[in-house]
């Protein structure tokens, strides 16, 4: 069976196939000419990431394809229905890169209670001149340890924030319209381990206790958080997401730093990818990074080699 990873896969992904006797090709093909390349070599599984389309066209106009493969969580760009109605199997990756953006958000919000944001915009500029000032500016940081963190979305990604949460002393209250209870095991690099229970509770409550929110909840019809929320939440409050743009209203949050009731927030995903509002890249009280959540190697392997696993099982090989 012929294999083409049209985004890449990692190399252990591709070893796996290739040892059980797939051929395997890497290579960029654009998506115009991606329909003729996969006649032409009579690909079998299409592999992508979230740059390939996998639109209807596609799946009618090439009869040697067997199964599409996803690496990473969101399957938008694939007609999913419609390609499994027509036989094809359809999978991603959904648990491959949890653990890999729990570990964002708490980069951003260990930099958030710090402001190293906003010291990172500075410090090339003036650290030199102005070092005294500075260091008086940056000096009212706080820590997570004993601070209440609420999770929106309770899920996989969700529960590995919880995981490292309450790993460094926070209390976690999360939110979840189909969980109402997760326990969740911590695990030490000895082997050791605790489970601890979390009832959730809605997100109305969440709002009001929360020193920091993390949102980890799919795509949504209209935010979970607005302004009305914003409204209800501690004065001071951090605001992070990784989740989907348009969870959280990017404008109801510019007003709310504005008029300094959130302090700092965080965003991974935008509203308008890939050309987010110019207004949230210049505010300063924002920690910013263009969509990494799932981008560590560690992800990109166990994301390769969950691929290959699916494709050998599906082969039945
Ligand atoms: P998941 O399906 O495991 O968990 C999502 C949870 O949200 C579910 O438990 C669901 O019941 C809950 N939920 C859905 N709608 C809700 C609502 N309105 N209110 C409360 N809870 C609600 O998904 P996951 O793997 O944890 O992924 C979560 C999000 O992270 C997704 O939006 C995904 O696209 C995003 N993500 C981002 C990156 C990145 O690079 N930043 C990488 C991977 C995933």
């Amino acid at each position: 069976m012929k294999v083409l990873a049209n985004d890449g896969i990692s190399k252990s992904g591709e070893k796996k196939l290739t040892d059980a006797g797939f051929e395997v090709i890497i290579k960029k093909v654009s998506q115009e000419q991606l329909k003729d390349f996969i006649n032409k070599n009579h690909i079998n599984v299409l592999l992508v990431r979230s740059a390939t389309k996998v639109r209807k066209d596609l799946i009618d106009n090439c009869p040697s394809l067997k199964m599409i493969g996803r690496g990473g969580v969101g399957m938008d760009n694939i007609d999913v229905e419609y390609a499994r109605e027509k036989g094809l199997k359809v999978f991603n990756t959904p648990a491959a890169s949890s653990s890999s953006v729990a570990e964002l958000v708490f980069a951003h919000l260990f930099g958030g209670v710090r402001q190293l944001y906003h010291s990172n915009r500075n410090m090339p500029l003036e650290g030199e001149s102005r070092f005294k000032e500075l260091k008086k500016s940056y000096a009212g940081g706080t820590e997570l340890r004993g601070k209440t963190l609420g999770i929106i979305g309770f899920g996989r990604i969700g529960r590995e924030v919880a995981k490292i949460a309450l790993g460094i002393g926070m209390k976690v209250i999360a939110s979840d319209d189909h969980v109402g209870e997760a326990e969740i095991a911590l695990e030490f690099y000895n082997h050791q381990s605790i489970k601890i229970p979390i009832k959730t509770e809605p997100v109305s409550e969440l709002i009001k206790h929360a020193d920091y929110i993390s949102l980890h909840v799919p795509a949504q019809e209209k935010p979970i958080i607005g302004a009305s929320q914003i409204e209800k939440m501690k004065d001071g409050v951090g605001i992070i997401n990784t989740a989907r743009g348009g969870v959280l209203d990017e404008n109801a949050l510019l007003e709310a730093i504005e008029a300094e009731k959130v302090s700092f927030a965080a965003l991974d995903v935008f509203e308008n990818e890939p050309s987010p509002a110019i207004r949230l890249l210049m505010n300063e009280s924002i920690s910013l990074s263009p969509h990494i959540g799932a981008a560590t190697s560690e992800a990109q392997e166990r994301i390769g080699v969950e691929l290959a696993d699916r494709i050998i099982e599906y082969a039945g090989k």
